[in-house]
């Protein structure tokens, strides 16, 4: 491609002006390109946790900002250091990279990787007992449990599962958000034909977070028929959801009731003996040794979801290499200092929902009405607000996160309302007060 010499060089200045300092210097200051083949940028992060981070929190948006700079689609990949990759790279290149196949799948989501405890145990068991007997016992098979609990990764476990095994099944994961848009962009193509026939080819279909189909009529209708289609032909679907299927706002009661039909199961926060295990499981796949103290002091510090868990071990390694420091050496009067912004001295973790919950109590408005697709002052800008917050006060969200929770289609939306409520603060000193007083009460 010409004009793309040292893309990435370009994509970092982009995502310097987008993201805080403190998220820069800790995500992509110590990123390099890697190689440039055809449309796939492979970027080399320091190690493979970084890369694994990098993947899934900053794909997509690093994506966008490479289409924006080039006016191509180019897939990024990222890699661990220099060491992990071959020598005849382009050649064995999917062996270590982490996404992106055909069929959506991420190989590290497997079941041998997913520590099981009492929080999750049911949902396991039957996700497992799905990949043996696909289509035969519960159909669809509905994870749901908050964010960072697992429900992806159980997912697409079944998916890794039947792939791996040689199991002759096409398979497919998919967001809801893809499946949406694919499907609106073949309304707009008039392919909506072709559409219909690739999604009910699939043997095992999986879609992830499927509450975002929450008011969306066209797409609600669509997924009605590929549903029936392909239950009647005994083809699996798994579906996952931040909460169960009779509380999804605004879904069709024929949906609800077909999500019920097979079974429900739910993941729950992990106790401290699991916490406990899921470290020890991430040190041995990272291979690092951190003493038992640390990582005891991270399960309990840490008990909202295993996302936390695994953004504090990156911490730690960045420190590691930074410092160079070995990991086993790190002590924890090190971890306190390296955790800090992430524990503060809080007794409730800051989450989207609270700071949603928070704005809205502030605005007395209800705390669900912040999420309405209105334009009206009065919730609109409560909603910029507590977008902008999200953005300051959580730690490592990417914006497609927060966007996801306001039911935006991408991160400018977030994008726009930091910069928006970042300028009224500087030039209203009312506004600012607001903002710190609503600050101090998500905080406390
Ligand atoms: P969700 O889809 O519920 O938001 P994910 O499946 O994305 O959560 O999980 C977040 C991260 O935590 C992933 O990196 C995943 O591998 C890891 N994880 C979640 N549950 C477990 C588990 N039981 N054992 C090991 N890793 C886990
Ligand atoms: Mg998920």
């Amino acid at each position: 491609m010409a004009g793309t010499l040292g893309l990435w060089k370009q994509i970092l200045d982009e995502i310097k002006v987008q993201v805080d300092p403190q998220t820069y210097s800790t995500w992509f200051d110590k990123t390099n390109e890697f190689s440039l083949v055809g449309n796939t940028l492979t970027v080399k992060a320091p190690t493979k946790f970084f890369a694994d981070w990098l993947d899934q929190h900053y794909k997509s948006f690093i994506e966008e900002i490479a289409y924006n700079l080039t006016a191509e689609n180019i897939s990024v990949d990222f890699i661990g250091s220099a060491s992990e990759a071959p020598s005849n790279y382009s050649f064995s290149k999917s062996s270590f990279v982490g996404s992106s196949k055909d069929n959506g799948l991420n190989p590290r989501y497997t079941f041998e990787r997913f520590v099981v405890g009492n929080n999750n145990h049911f949902a396991f068991s039957a996700a497992q007992a799905v990949a043996d007997k696909s289509g035969k016992i519960y159909n669809p098979l509905f994870i749901y449990g908050g964010v960072g609990l697992g429900k992806t990764h159980l997912m697409q476990a079944v998916g890794n599962s039947i792939v791996n095994n040689k199991i002759n099944k096409r398979v497919l994961y998919t967001s809801t958000e893809d499946f949406t848009n694919e499907m609106i962009s073949a309304i707009q193509t008039n392919t909506t034909i072709n559409f219909r026939k690739k999604f009910r080819t699939y043997d095992i279909l999986m879609i992830d977070d499927i509450q975002f189909l929450a008011g969306k009529e066209g797409s609600q209708e669509e997924f009605f028929h590929t549903f029936n289609t392909l239950y009647n032909a005994k083809k699996q679907i798994i579906l996952t959801s931040d909460r169960p299927p009779k509380e999804i706002k605004r879904l069709q009661d024929r949906l609800i009731s077909r999500f019920e039909w097979g079974l429900l199961a739910d993941i729950k926060r992990p106790n401290y003996e699991t916490r406990v295990a899921i470290l020890r499981q991430k040190c041995v796949e990272e291979n690092i040794t951190l003493k038992p103290e640390v990582l005891e002091f991270i399960a309990e510090n840490f008990d909202d979801n295993i996302r936390q868990l695994e953004g504090s071990l990156i911490k730690i390694l960045a420190f590691s290499s930074y410092k160079k420091v070995k990991p086993h050496q790190i002590e924890i009067t090190d971890v306190k200092e390296i955790l800090e912004d992430m524990m503060g001295n809080r007794k409730r973790p800051v989450t989207l929902d609270l700071i949603q919950e928070e704005v809205a109590k502030y605005f007395e408005i209800g705390k669900n009405q912040i999420k309405e697709p209105t334009r009206k002052k009065e919730i609109a800008f409560p909603r910029q607000i507590a977008m902008y917050l999200s953005a300051k006060l959580i730690p490592h969200i990417s914006l497609l996160e927060i966007a996801n929770h306001y039911n935006k289609k991408d991160h400018t939306t977030i994008i726009h309302a930091k910069k928006t409520i970042s300028q009224k603060i500087d030039k209203d000193n009312n506004l600012k007060s607001k903002i710190n007083e609503i600050t101090e009460n998500i905080l406390q």
